[in-house]
Parts: structure tokens; sequence; C-alpha cells
């Protein structure tokens, strides 16, 4: 992978089936995939199972499945590509939310109903429209997060490392695709409902999907373990990540009914109102 993107300046483009990545960020699985990335500006990714849909290159689209057209939200993907590759006009609007409905639909579908936000007090959190390049995570995968949210953490890691602390990003953004991969896989594997809900996050319902919240961890800790309170990151977290914005979003007892998690961080203080 190349990663000669600079962070706070590449963006992820998001519709609900298919995301446009810029193109030097995504992995080459094959070598024929590796000449391809090279010359290629953006690629259409399909969600669902990160298969690479398209590439926009100098001479125009190349389809890398047979039959492009018939590939579910492929017009609103084919519409926001064109706007991107048009002339600039001044910077991108703050991101919108994507609808919520396709999503209300599989949830359905896997035997997953409003008995799960009533028991919790969690809501459905809708994906953004757009996200920018936070930097890398511990993996080196690209951090995704809402603009306002990657400005936060870079500017927090740098404020910890100049106190000689290094945080690390384990996981920012994450699709609804993702999570309801996840589900699929485990039902598939015959684990019940119930089961996969002691574990993951219910699809729809995690804070990753916003592109606020993000995963920390240290080098040398495993990633979202409880031990991480007992690190010098974490207690250099609790003593300024409020004032970069972040907090701690379950801690001890929350009434969500959700683990402790001293690695789950969530960006708040210039969150733009949300619609209802
Ligand atoms: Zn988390």
């Amino acid at each position: 992978m190349r990663t000669n993107l600079a962070p706070l300046h590449a963006r992820l483009l998001n519709t609900p089936a298919i995301e446009l990545w810029p193109a030097p960020l995504l992995r080459a699985r094959s070598n024929g995939d590796a000449r391809l990335l090279a010359r290629a500006r953006t690629v259409l990714r399909r969600k669902r199972d990160g298969r690479y849909l398209a590439a926009a290159l100098d001479g125009g689209l190349m389809p890398l499945v047979p039959r492009l057209a018939d590939e579910a939200g492929i017009d609103k993907a084919l519409d926001l590509l064109e706007t991107q590759e048009g002339p600039r006009r001044g910077p991108p609007p703050p991101p919108g939310e994507l609808p919520l409905h396709g999503l209300r639909e599989r949830l359905e579908a896997l035997g997953l109903d409003d008995g799960y936000a009533t028991r919790t007090g969690l809501a459905l959190v809708a994906e953004p429209d757009w996200l920018l390049l936070a930097g890398f995570d511990r993996y080196r995968r690209p951090l995704w997060l809402r603009p306002a949210a990657a400005r936060a953490w870079q500017a927090m890691r740098a404020a910890a490392a100049a106190d000689g602390v290094t945080l690390e990003a384990i996981s920012g953004y994450r699709s609804h695709d993702y999570q309801l991969g996840i589900f699929e896989r485990k039902l598939a594997r015959g684990q019940s409902m119930a089961q996969i809900l002691q574990v993951n996050a219910a699809p729809g319902y995690s804070e990753h999907h916003g592109g606020d919240a993000l995963d920390i961890g240290t080098p040398g800790e495993p990633p979202a373990e409880a031990s991480f309170e007992a690190t010098p990151a974490f207690a250099w977290l609790r003593e300024h990540a409020a004032a970069h914005g972040f907090a701690m979003s379950y801690p001890r007892d929350n009434p969500h009914g959700i683990v402790y998690e001293p690695w789950h961080w969530r960006f708040s203080r210039w969150d733009s109102p949300r619609p209802s």
C-alpha cells in the first residue's frame, strides 16, 4: 500500500452500498490489482464484501466486475464520482448523513427488532456521506473520521507525544455493512443472536458508524482490553482528552449496559446538530 496521501487531505466518499476510495490508500490483493491501483485515482468498492467494482483512470472508468451496470447502488456512486472528478468549487461542505432505511430492512431480515434499542437505550447511528483521513491505525490501515474528529485526533495525538505519551488508533469509522457482515458470518456458523450480542454491538447501533468515535491503544498493549486503564496513555487521556473534545463513551456502570470500554472515546465538542 502506498501511504503517500497526507492525513487531513484524502477523503472517503460514502454511499449506502458503495464507497469511493482514493486509490493510493487501497491494498493490492494481486499483481493485477497493484498495476491497476498505481494508475487509478479513485476506486469504487462494494461495502458488503470489499470487492473492487470499478477504477477511475485518466482514460475513463474501468469496470472490474462483469455487469457493473446491474450493481446495487451503482448510479448513486457514479453520480458522486462525476461530482468528485469535476472542477473543484471550494472546500467540501460538512458531511451529511446517509439514510437508514436499507439498514432497517437488513436488521429485520436478521431478526433483530426494536427490543434491542429499548433494552440498551441506544439509537441507530447514521453513516456520514464522507470522511476525512485521520492518519493510520496500529495495523497501517487508513483511519477514517468525520473532519472535526479527525483534526481533533491529530491534535490530541501530537499533544500526547509532546508529553512523551504514544496514543495509537485501533479502529475508527466502521460501516453498517462491516458490522452486518460479522453478524451474518457468525449466524451462518451456528451462533445465536444472543451469543453474538454479548461480544459485538448490534449493526447500526455502534458509535463507530457515525465517524466521531475511535478505539485508542498504546504500543505493547493488546487492543480493546480493560488493562488499557493501567497505562500512562489512559492516565494522560483522563487528564487531557476533554480539552480536545473527546470523552469516554462507556465508563463503568454506564446506563446502556455495555461493558466498560476504557479504550473507546468519542469526539463531540463541535458536533453539528443531528436531525432526529
Ligand atoms: Zn469502540
